[in-house]
C-alpha cells in the first residue's frame, strides 16, 4: 500500500481547518490570542508632560553658572498636579511620573542637588549643582504613541508588552480569534487511570494527560472527554460530545488495524473520515476528518494513534500547526535549524522519514547538536520526556557521526 507523503497530509489537514472566526475578548483572557484587527491609539501617551526623575523641575536658564540656589514653591508627588508654577529662581520638588509644572522647562536629578535651607529635606530652598539644558529629564506627552498610530497589527499575538500597550490606552476588549477548545480521549480496553495496581493486560493512560498538555502548551484550551472502552456506542458519544462543545477533538488508539479498532468504525459512520498511512516513523496510522456539530459547525477530527511516543509525534506534526491556524496563528511550525550530529543516527532504507527523539544542544559558538535520547521504539516514551528535538532523519541510511541533520525544536 502507498504511504501518504507527510507534506501531503498536513496539506489536507491545514485546508480543512480554518481559522476560528475572530470576537471581542476581554483583555483578562485576550493572551496568546491573534489580533484579528490592528489597534489604533485614542489618546497620546505619555498623556502628559512628565518628569523622567526624582529631583527639582526649574527653568533651565536658572542653572547657568551653577551652583545656584533657588526657592522651593511646592512639592508634586507621582499622580498629582499643582497649580503653584515655577518662577525665574524658584524649583519644585517632584517626584518620577509627576506632570511638570507650569513655568518649568528641566528636571534636576535629586542626586545633583542639596538641600540648603532650614528644612532638612530641601522644601524650602535647593542647591543646584548643575547646568541643565531646557528639556532635560522630561518625557514629552506623546512621545511613545500619537493618537491614530497603529501601535498593534492585525496578525499580532498577544503578549506581555502587547497587553501592556492595551491596558495603557485603556482598551477593554479587542478583536481577536478565539482561543480554540480542544477536546482529548483515550480509548482502549486495557487502559486504567491514575495510579493502584495494574491487572494483567493493563497500562495506565498516558496519552490523554500528555496531550491535554500539549493542547495547553499550544495555547488552546483544552477540554478533557475522558478515557473511553473500546465500544462503539461509547465512542460514539464521546465524539459527538467533543463536536458539540469543541472546536476540535482529538482521540487517540484504535486507528490501526487491530480488530477493536473502533474508532475508525464509528468514525467512518458518523464522519467524513480521510485514513492515512503516513510516510513517518513514528506515527504512520491518521485519521482526520470533519464531524458535524448539532449547530451544522464542521468540527476536525484527529484520529491519532495509540503508541505513546507516536501519538505526540502526531500531534506535532498534524495537530498542532491545524491548532494553531485555527487560532488564527501565520506561523504554525516549530522552528527547525540544522545541527551536526555528534554520533551516528542509524536507521535503513524503509521509504519513510524518521523522525528520531534527541538532545539538542549549542557549543560555544552557539551550534546546535544533537544526540539520541534514549530507545527510539514508538512506546519508549521516557526518551521523548528526554528530548528536546525530533531530528528530521530522510529515508536512506541514517546521518553519519559529524553529519548535518535538520531538528525540529520542540521547547
Ligand atoms: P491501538 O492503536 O489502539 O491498538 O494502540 C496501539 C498501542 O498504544 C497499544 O499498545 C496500546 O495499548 C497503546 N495505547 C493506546 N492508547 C493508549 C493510551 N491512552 N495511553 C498509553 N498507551 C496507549
Ligand atoms: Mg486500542
Amino acid at each position: 500500500m502507498a504511504l501518504d507523503p507527510l507534506e501531503e497530509a498536513r496539506r489536507y489537514v491545514l485546508d480543512r481547518c480554518p481559522a476560528l472566526s475572530p470576537r471581542r475578548v476581554l483583555l483578562a483572557e485576550a493572551e496568546g490570542l491573534v489580533l484579528a484587527e490592528a489597534v489604533e491609539a485614542s489618546e497620546q501617551i505619555p498623556p502628559w508632560d512628565n518628569t523622567a526623575m526624582d529631583g527639582y523641575a526649574v527653568q533651565a536658564a536658572d542653572t547657568v553658572g551653577a551652583p545656584v540656589t533657588l526657592r522651593v514653591v511646592d512639592t508634586l508627588m507621582a499622580g498629582r498636579a499643582t497649580d503653584v508654577a515655577v518662577g525665574p529662581g524658584e524649583a519644585i520638588r517632584i517626584m518620577t511620573g509627576a506632570p511638570m509644572p507650569a513655568g518649568a522647562d528641566a528636571v534636576v536629578m535629586v542626586e545633583r542637588t542639596r538641600p540648603a535651607g532650614d528644612d532638612p529635606d530641601g522644601r524650602d530652598a535647593v542647591l543646584v549643582e548643575v547646568e541643565v539644558a531646557p528639556g532635560e529629564a522630561v518625557r514629552r506627552a506623546g512621545d511613545d504613541v500619537q493618537p491614530g498610530d497603529e501601535v498593534l497589527r492585525a496578525g499580532t499575538v498577544v503578549g506581555p508588552a502587547q497587553l501592556g500597550v492595551l491596558a495603557s490606552l485603556g482598551a477593554a476588549e479587542v478583536a481577536a480569534h478565539p482561543r480554540a477548545r480542544v477536546g482529548v480521549l483515550s480509548t482502549g480496553d486495557e487502559l486504567v487511570v491514575g495510579p493502584g495496581a495494574l491487572a494483567a493486560g493493563q497500562i495506565r493512560d498516558s496519552n490523554r494527560p500528555a496531550l491535554l498538555a500539549a493542547v495547553r502548551a499550544a495555547g488552546c484550551e483544552p477540554v478533557d472527554l475522558g478515557c473511553i472502552p473500546d465500544d462503539e456506542s461509547a465512542i460514539e458519544a464521546a465524539f459527538r460530545a467533543g463536536a458539540e462543545t469543541c472546536d476540535a477533538v482529538l482521540s487517540s488508539g484504535g486507528v490501526s488495524m487491530g480488530e477493536v479498532d473502533l474508532v475508525k468504525v464509528v468514525l467512518d459512520r458518523i464522519g467524513e473520515m480521510r485514513w492515512m498511512q503516513i510516510a513517518i516513523k513514528p506515527a504512520k496510522p491518521f485519521a482526520f476528518g470533519l464531524l458535524a456539530g448539532p449547530d451544522g459547525r464542521e468540527v476536525p477530527i484527529f484520529g491519532l494513534p495509540g503508541n505513546p511516543v507516536s501519538s505526540l509525534v502526531s500531534f506535532e506534526l498534524l495537530a498542532r500547526p491545524a491548532l494553531r491556524q485555527r487560532m488564527g496563528h501565520a506561523d504554525v511550525d516549530r522552528p527547525t535549524v540544522r545541527a551536526s550530529a555528534t554520533e551516528a543516527l542509524g536507521r535503513r532504507p524503509d521509504g519513510k522519514t524518521h523522525f528520531l527523539r534527541v538532545v539538542v544542544e549549542q557549543d560555544a559558538e552557539h551550534a546546535y547538536r544533537v544526540r539520541t535520547a534514549g530507545g527510539q521504539g514508538s512506546h519508549q516514551l521516557a526518551a521523548m520526556a528526554a528530548a528536546d528535538g525530533l531530528a528530521v532523519v530522510p529515508d536512506g541510511d541514517g546521518i553519519a557521526a559529524g553529519g548535518p541533520v535538520d531538528v525540529l525544536l520542540l521547547r
